[in-house]
């Protein structure tokens, strides 16, 4: 069920569970500022979901309220998982759904990353 973007925080939330191992990821990277693990439902032959250790709720929140340190921190891991993941020649794909129109599930940042193969047209019609 998608979510409200515009709600508060809650740290319960599923992906908030995997940065406290909670629950089991196949992680793939971690730094101060993010982790990075694949997607438990891949959509293409490289699917990776890359979190903010941060609390935010969407890019919205994020790009509103976080440190200068923290976006730089997580736009940097995002580039690294996709160099490490050898991405960057054959070419990726970056998406971030923010809310209800975009199919948001789940109510803390993630960025996916696809790729592994041609991605076809950016959006369904
Ligand atoms: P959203 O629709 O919020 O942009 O994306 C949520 C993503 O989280 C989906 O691609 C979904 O497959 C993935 N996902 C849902 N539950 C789990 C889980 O328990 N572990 C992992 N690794 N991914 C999950």
């Amino acid at each position: 069920m998608p979510i409200d973007a515009t709600l508060p925080y809650d740290d319960s939330n599923l992906f908030a569970r995997i940065l406290r191992g909670e629950i089991p990821a196949k992680r793939v990277y971690e730094d101060e500022f993010a982790l990075a693990f694949h997607d438990i439902a891949p959509q293409a032959a490289t699917h990776i979901l890359v979190i903010p250790k941060g609390s935010y709720v969407s890019w919205d929140d994020f790009s509103a309220h976080a440190p200068e340190a923290e976006i730089a921190g997580f736009v940097r891991a995002v580039g690294h998982v996709a160099r490490d993941q050898g991405l960057v020649a054959p070419g990726y794909r970056l998406l971030a759904n923010i809310g209800a129109d975009a199919g948001q599930e789940v109510p803390h940042l993630h960025v996916h990353l696809f790729g592994g193969h041609a991605l076809g047209p950016m959006l369904a019609r």
